[in-house]
């Protein structure tokens, strides 16, 4: 199994990568697919109408998440990584306005989002809560071609039918021979004890059969200057967060409560917490604003892992680029194998697969740049997610704003103390990661559909949204 930190680690916007990303996503595999001659078609025929269902997860909460918004998006060929947030909202204006899609290389297609794009809540499609139906008819509205997709977290788009292939052989985004092939964390384990090599250098050796070194670091490079630009962004916003629900954006009052605190050398005890929170919250009210961000496993969770990059840097002296090469390295093997082995989808398995498993990859990098061995990363990344098992995803108005934006705040703080705990032992410890990984799955199939981002549940029910 494979999973590439670029995978892991993805530039994209707000507020979600099942729900904003995936949708996008999915949109530009269906425009690729008409180009393509991969789908038969009857002589002269051509696409002149599309039409777009989304079922389940993505219709409960859909319009707060911003799905419709980025469907018509990637009709018109935006990407989640290109796409300029200040001209989304004039590129989905002018679809409304002239019911066409007019994508690059494309013929226009007619397309009224009124009607052409349903929020169908009664038909769940059959693989995975957060289903999606793309079709496209001819002048004489016969159906043309159809494809159903599925967003399975962390912005990743399948078909149905690579859904069932990746489950039957319990493939990732990749089949990529690479010399360290570990897919559970005692098979990690064990090879970092038969080549004495790091987690960071053993995922190096993996993304390397790829891209050259230059590359590699080049791109991880990329992938923290967008994390630290979006903290940046997100300490200076200000005011109330899109959605309805009035929440005001606080990390930039907090943020100049810290600095005047730091200015005036008074002493805080809770000073690491402190700043790890405003990091955090700042990346996911920038998230829930429909900004810049990465997926860290996903958007909902994208705030604990730049916040403890950062919390890094400010608090360890011997702090570098390498580090936090080394750090991201290391979270994306261990988020790669809670995907493998469980879900890294609030839809799936509740918000314990979204926080849960960015608590268990920032404990994980954490303890690697603050020297850990295996074993010790290991147990960091066990603390974090264990004391995260069974937490819901409920969010109030099927918005990632409450209570995803202070839960950021709490799983960078989980995964610090977590790291902490892991390096002040020798690594070996009761719970092994993998059997964790395997609780979080159960817990997930078992959990209530309510409790799965379909806001129909917790505290998106029993909080009166004004
Ligand atoms: S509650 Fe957790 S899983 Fe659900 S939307 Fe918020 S961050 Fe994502």
């Amino acid at each position: 199994m494979f999973l590439s930190v670029f995978d892991v680690f993805k530039i994209g916007i707000g507020p979600s990568s099942s729900h904003t990303m995936g949708p996008m996503s999915a949109a530009n595999r269906f425009l690729d697919l008409i180009l393509s001659p991969d789908w038969p078609r009857p002589k002269g025929a051509a696409i002149a109408s599309i039409r777009v269902s989304l079922h389940g997860s993505l219709a409960f909460t859909g319009v707060g998440h911003g799905s419709d918004r980025a469907v018509i998006l990637g009709l018109m060929g935006e990407r989640p990584d290109k796409v300029d947030p200040d001209r989304m909202d004039e590129i989905v204006g002018l679809v409304r306005a002239t019911g066409r899609i007019t994508p690059a290389g494309h013929p226009s297609y007619a397309f009224q989002p009124k009607e052409d794009l349903v929020l169908d809540k009664k038909t769940p499609l059959p693989g995975h809560a957060n289903g999606m139906m793309f079709s496209g008819y001819d002048r004489d509205g016969r159906l043309l071609l159809k494809r159903i997709y599925y967003s399975v977290g962390g912005g990743f788009v399948v078909t149905d039918t690579e859904l069932e292939t990746m489950r039957a052989s319990k493939a990732q985004a990749s089949e990529r021979k690479v010399p360290f092939p570990f897919s559970s964390a005692k098979q990690m384990l064990e090879m970092a004890a038969r080549s004495g090599l790091s987690i960071a250098q053993m995922k190096r050796a993996n993304e390397e059969t790829a891209m050259s070194r230059e590359e590699l670091d080049a791109g991880l490079d990329q992938i923290w200057a967008a994390m630290t630009n979006c903290i940046d962004r997100g300490l200076k916003g200000e005011g109330i967060m899109p959605g309805g629900l009035k929440v005001k954006r606080r990390a930039r009052m907090i943020h100049d409560k810290l600095q005047e605190e730091w200015r005036s050398n008074k002493t805080n005890p809770l000073l690491a917490n402190d700043w790890l929170s405003v990091y955090a919250m700042a990346v996911n009210e920038e998230n829930a604003s429909g900004g810049r961000v990465v997926t860290s496993p996903t958007n909902g969770a994208a705030g604990v892992v730049p916040a403890t990059i950062r919390y890094y840097l400010h608090f360890h002296e011997d702090a570098d680029a390498a580090g936090i090469r080394d750090y991201l390295l290391t979270a994306a093997a261990i988020g790669g194998i809670i995907k493998h082995n469980a879900s890294i989808s609030g839809a799936e398995v509740g918000c314990q697969g979204e926080v849960g498993s960015a608590s268990a990859m920032a404990a994980a990098g954490l303890a690697a740049v603050m020297g850990g061995t295996p074993e010790q990363i290991e147990n960091a990344a066990e603390i974090a997610l264990e004391h995260h098992l069974g937490m819901t995803c409920d969010p109030v108005g099927g918005l990632v704003q409450v209570p995803c934006i202070e839960r950021n705040a709490l799983g960078a703080v989980k995964a610090v103390t977590a790291a902490s705990l892991a390096i002040k032992g020798d690594g070996t410890h009761f719970v092994p990661l993998d059997a964790c990984i395997e609780t979080m799955r159960q817990t997930g199939v078992d959990m209530n559909e309510r409790y799965k981002e379909t806001s129909t549940g917790g505290l998106a029910v029993n909080v009166v949204e004004c």
